[in-house]
């Protein structure tokens, strides 16, 4: 039985090899491109948004109740001459579906691809038991054949080349193939495919709906192989998990909607397929189908009923959030999934294989958001995947000391900010009387050597703000301006590119001192007990009553302030109200100055051409697009846009520390795109992503300079709109 390394370092030995493989980077890479464009073309004027709520609310309906639903489907099923079985495990449904084929003698089985197979490791208990399996989709035969799993949820072979296909067929069926002959090889496997629907007594297939009041199945395909599997032998077993159950067709046909489109990028898949009852059947008895339904729950019941993890069971397996995840994307669903694959494989692997193999795989988050963005259930995946290593880290007998650390010294604002100061003065000999740290200390390794490090600032910007900043006489705006760590002690000239280009337009800015780190590392870490305190410390620091902007220009810190402040002080009466408040006058930097203040363009010659990189935190976290490319073009900046703009730098705070390797590659493909732009600049909105992305084009000895967006509006003498008022 499959198992993913539960220790950290081994799991990275096995990303490392995988990046090593450069045919499985392009293929990854050509066939994520294709199919988020197909997919994109296939939503072009229509809410995607506002269709996966809706899947995701019909989904959160149906969870309470399941067994409702399952007694439902079980007596109109029943009453239509199907038999229904409930498997409690794994175990328990392989042996209620080998006791099936026992009962019917059959000797051979077919089967069309289906994920729960999967999950319970049918195959190998059928074959333990004597019973010949054969797998009938195009891409799971070719896995069979090489005794492998899949490596995407609807593309199962993706990893593999035609070379490595046609050597395949060569070795098992004989011959010698063309591997450039695609339509030889897909000839061969309908071929032998055909003989074994044949001559089969048994087909299985997976359900993509149980539709209860009607106690229908419903299948969405695309090779036709699940219609013979499902027709062709006498005896038909269609394994379910108890989340496919859904009220009726109506619900259904909404999800229909959604399926393929974000799966495969498909309008409508080529085979729909509804079955009901006891068919006609030449060779079964009495010329009926034997057709029996097992609904599988293997802790589905018990993850229905949590309060935070149900959300989890609003998958409806399209096998979209690997497509958009830059992590699948560089290392493919063998390396990132255990039987389930990307993101939701981080989550259901600790519930359905247990802690051992989602251990180390669930810290292999960057939080980028594109897989929340993207899913056709509107399930938060990142939070669940981070909710699950929390829930892992808390089983651990210690706590790692790192984690100690960090709680210990972010709960302590006045000796968090006396290490920030100090690092001034340890990193010296590093730096060697340079801008950046470009060779680490050797206790880092080597594959920390992919980007170089700033140094932090001689005096951070809570001592420089008293100088920068003067009353407004009549201010119009009222902003409190929330730091965080990277901008106060790394790069506060950032913060005073902002003072000086509001400066005399009606913007009251503050630097209230009591504020901290905004508390995203801490809840990275899974330290949220530590993140509420903080929060609890920010709120004191700042009072939202007071403003009525609470400006950042850091993404990730604006995003968490937002997002999770609410969410972490829900609980708490004093505070949830106040962390509300704050929440709501949260404003990124472009869009306070685009926005709120409006800029005059600058007039005059083209500049220079830069090159834009999008923070997740910016582009996801606060659904931020527009304004810094208006404000770029504003300003006379040559903008040169690039495809994967959006696509995260690979930095994710601790992650690029935890998973150097991953992040390097993850960089690379960024900085590959923005060098092949021709730009003499690159912008963005988060310190965090300037520190990546200036880091990693320096160990390049590229010139392409990288600058806050405030610091090149700045430059290029961008002012805002004078007050009309
Ligand atoms: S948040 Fe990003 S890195 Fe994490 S699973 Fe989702 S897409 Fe992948
Ligand atoms: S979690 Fe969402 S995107 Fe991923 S497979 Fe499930 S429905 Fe699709």
């Amino acid at each position: 039985m499959k198992t993913t390394p539960s220790d950290l370092k081994q799991y990275r030995a096995q990303l490392k090899d995988a990046l090593g493989n450069e045919f499985l980077g392009k293929t990854l890479e050509t066939f994520t491109d294709i199919i988020c464009q197909r997919r994109d073309t296939c939503f072009e004027n229509m809410d995607f948004a506002a269709l996966a709520a809706e899947v995701g609310r019909m989904k959160d309906a149906a969870l309470p109740r399941l067994m409702e639903l399952y007694a439902q489907f079980k007596e109109q099923a029943e009453a239509a001459g199907a038999q229904v079985h409930f498997a409690a495990t794994a175990a328990e449904a392989n042996r209620i579906i080998a006791g099936i084929a026992e009962q019917a003698s059959v000797k051979k089985i077919v089967k069309s691809k289906s994920m729960t197979s999967e999950e319970t490791f049918l195959n190998p208990h059928l074959e333990g038991e004597g019973f010949k399996v054969v797998e009938t989709d195009l891409g799971e035969w070719i896995i069979q054949l090489r005794g492998e799993g899949p490596s995407h949820m609807i593309a199962p072979a993706i990893h593999l080349s035609r070379q490595e296909v046609a050597e395949l067929f060569n070795r098992v069926i004989g011959g010698d193939r063309d591997p450039d002959d695609i339509a030889g090889l897909v000839q061969v496997a309908r071929e032998q495919l055909r003989q074994e629907y044949l001559s089969a007594d048994m087909g299985i297939s997976g359900v993509n709906f149980a539709i209860a009041d009607s106690g229908t199945m419903g299948l969405v395909t695309n090779e036709g192989n699940a219609r013979l599997v499902t027709t062709l032998p006498r005896v038909h077993v269609a394994l379910a998990g108890l989340d496919k159950l859904v009220p009726d067709l109506d619900t259904a046909l909404k999800i229909v909607r959604i399926l393929p489109r974000n799966g495969a990028g498909q309008i409508i898949s080529n085979y729909v397929t509804w079955i009901r009852g006891a068919n006609e059947c030449a060779t079964g008895p009495e010329g009926k189908k034997e057709i029996h339904f097992v609904f599988l729950d293997n802790g589905r019941l018990a993850l229905a009923a949590d309060p935070v993890f149900g959300e989890a069971l609003r998958c409806i397996r399209c096998g979209h959030c690997a497509n958009v995840c830059p992590i699948y994307d560089k290392v493919g669903g063998h390396n990132y999934g255990h039987v389930y694959i990307g993101a939701i494989g981080l989550i259901l692997t600790y519930f359905y294989h247990g802690r051992e193999n989602a251990r180390a795989l669930v810290k292999n988050c960057l939080n980028c958001q594109a897989c929340k963005a993207n899913c056709a259930a509107s399930i938060d995946l990142p939070r669940l995947i981070k909710k699950t290593a929390g829930l892992i880290l808390d089983q651990e007998p210690r706590r790692p000391a790192k984690n100690q650390l960090l709680a210990h010294v972010l709960k302590n604002r006045k000796l968090f900010h006396f290490i920030l100061r100090n690092a001034y003065l340890a990193q010296k000999p590093l730096a060697k009387g340079d801008k950046v740290i470009r060779h680490l200390p050797s206790f880092f390794g080597p594959e920390h050597g992919f980007r170089s490090l700033p140094v932090v600032a001689r005096r951070p910007l809570r001592e420089r703000w008293p100088a920068l900043v003067t009353a407004e006489a009549s201010p119009r705006h009222r902003v409190a301006l929330f730091g965080g760590c990277l901008i106060d002690f790394v790069y506060p000239e950032q913060a005073e590119a902002l003072v000086g280009l509001v400066k005399g337009r009606g913007v009251q800015l503050d630097y209230p001192l009591a504020q901290t780190c905004c508390g995203l590392p801490a809840q990275m870490m899974c330290e949220e007990d530590t993140a509420r305190e903080v929060a609890r410390q920010n709120l004191g620091a700042l009072d939202p009553a007071k403003y009525d902007y609470i400006l950042t220009l850091c993404a990730s810190c604006g995003s968490h302030l937002k997002e999770n402040l609410p969410k972490l002080l829900a609980g708490d009466p004093g505070l949830a109200a106040k962390a509300r408040q704050m929440a709501d006058k949260v404003i990124d930097f472009s869009s306070f100055m685009n926005d709120v203040l409006g800029v005059e363009p600058t007039q005059g010659e083209t500049g220079p051409k830069l090159a834009y990189h999008a923070p997740c935190h910016l582009c996801r976290g606060l659904d931020v697009h527009r304004a810094p490319r208006d404000l770029i073009q504003a300003a006379g900046y040559d903008y040169a846009p690039y495809a994967d703009e959006e696509v995260c730098c690979g930095f994710g705070g601790s992650y690029s520390l935890e998973f150097p390797e991953m992040s390097a590659a993850i960089l690379g493909h960024k900085l590959d795109q923005v060098e092949a732009t021709g730009a003499e600049i690159l912008v963005s909105d988060c310190p965090g992503c300037v520190l990546q992305l200036s880091g990693g084009l320096d160990q390049r000895d590229s010139p392409i300079e990288v600058l806050h967006i405030a610091e090149a509006l700045a430059r290029a003498g961008l002012k805002p709109a004078p007050d009309k008022s």
